[in-house]
């Protein structure tokens, strides 16, 4: 048979086509379970969200960590995708590559966890409580500060400078938090204070 088929027509042939195939592909065919076989499962389901700052910069972006694992029961919580977070006001889910490898960050075996100290001469560092690390903070400033801080200069003019201890703050904080940090430094007397954000 002659059979003419205008360009409307081979549409129409096509798009009839398309739509058989669609419908095997929904269940009614063979295919289903060629296609289910290829169709991965949602990556994010059954998992927690727990909102957070991204820790390399001041720009400070909110970022959304999901975690399987149910602490409550007892399980070890994993990390397992790291988006960020399109109701934060500063970044509306944007990231930039530094803060999109962040679960590799996370993820790192060289990741700092705890507190360590190496301690004098000694070769190495170990690991303690977060109670022994603020302690020794506290008493090393103490002791550091009883001996060097300086209330006037040579010419009798107050300073109140401590000029022996120096700090070093996170950019990862709200401002307030940022404000109480510096306040509590400078109230010290420090006067080498600076931010990771520079470094
Ligand atoms: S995602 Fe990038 S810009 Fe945002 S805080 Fe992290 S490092 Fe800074």
């Amino acid at each position: 048979m002659n059979m003419e088929l205008s360009r409307r027509g081979l549409l129409k042939v096509a798009g009839v086509g398309v739509a058989a195939t669609s419908v095997t592909a929904m269940g009614f065919g063979e295919a289903d379970a060629a296609v289910a076989a290829h169709v991965r499962p949602y990556k994010l389901v059954n998992t927690t969200e727990t909102r957070n700052t991204c820790p390399y910069c001041s720009v400070a972006c909110g970022v959304i960590l999901y975690s399987r694992g149910d602490l409550r029961k007892g399980e070890q919580a994993e990390i397992t995708h790291i988006e960020g977070d399109v109701d934060h006001p500063t970044n509306l889910g944007t990231l930039c590559p530094k803060g999109a490898a962040l679960k590799d960050f996370v993820h790192a075996p060289t990741r700092l966890q705890y507190p360590m100290v190496r301690r004098p001469g000694s070769d190495r560092f170990e690991r303690i409580s977060w109670d022994q690390a603020l302690d020794r903070i506290a008493r090393l400033m103490k002791d550091d500060r009883d001996a060097n801080f300086l209330a006037r200069n040579q010419q009798g003019v107050p300073v109140n400078r401590w000029t022996t201890t120096g700090m070093l703050a996170a950019s990862a904080t709200t401002n307030e938090t940022a404000w109480c940090t510096f306040k509590v430094a400078k109230g010290l007397g420090i006067v080498g204070f600076d931010n990771q954000a520079r470094v």
